[in-house]
């Protein structure tokens, strides 16, 4: 299997590459901020609860997301791997992430990270606000608010998947194809594909 831990700050990219890497690589895309919107447009209970939170910025409770994570995990029994795109996002959901896995006897491959800084992230999701219609893409208190939870709560677990030797950075400006390309390179040196 092929397990890729997407990393990246609110705006990085994401999902736009996450898309591409399913392609290639034939894998499941699991974005917990795509699951928590399609609860909320379910109007389920999870999913009100959830709105109030991420309409200010801040995480839904670990509890949340690793159990939409594990159910998805649950369905997926025969997949080739998986794009885990927007989770982890704290130290407790990676650690529930690995033993998810290695109750599977898998692992993650591997945590890329798109890097790119600030001042371009809030540029793109402003601008992404007004085609995607997200209220958190609108508002550029909600926006700032997003990345220091991020880099409070989400940054760190840099280190934590750095001890496993499994983290690989990847310059996140420039063509959506070359970012793409520099993501593969890395994805080579840990698995081999054709
Ligand atoms: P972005 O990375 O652009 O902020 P996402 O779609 O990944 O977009 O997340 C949107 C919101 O959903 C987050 O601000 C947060 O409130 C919530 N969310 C998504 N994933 C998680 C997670 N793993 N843990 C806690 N909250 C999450």
């Amino acid at each position: 299997m092929l397990n890729i831990v997407l990393f990246g700050p609110p705006g990085a990219g994401k999902g736009t590459q996450s898309e591409k890497l399913i392609e290639k690589f034939q894998l499941i895309h699991l974005s917990t901020g795509d699951l928590l919107r399609s609860e909320i447009a379910q109007q389920t209970e999870l999913g009100m609860q959830a709105k109030l939170l991420m309409d200010k910025g801040e995480l839904v409770p670990d509890a949340v997301v690793i159990g939409m994570i594990r159910s998805k995990l649950e369905q997926n029994q025969e997949a080739n791997g998986f794009i885990f795109d927007g989770f982890p996002r704290t130290a407790a959901q990676a650690e529930a992430l690995d033993n998810l896995l290695s109750e599977k006897n898998t692992s993650i491959n591997c945590m890329l990270a798109l890097e790119v800084d600030n001042e371009e992230l809030t540029k793109r999701l402003l601008l992404r606000g007004k085609d995607s219609g997200r209220a958190d893409d609108q508002n550029e208190e909600i926006i700032r608010n997003r990345i220091k939870e991020y880099n409070n709560k989400t940054a760190p677990l840099k280190d934590f998947y750095s001890a496993q030797n499994k983290f690989h950075a990847v310059n996140g400006i420039g063509s959506i194809d070359e970012i793409f390309n520099a993501l593969c390179t890395q994805i080579s040196a840990v698995y081999q594909y054709n």
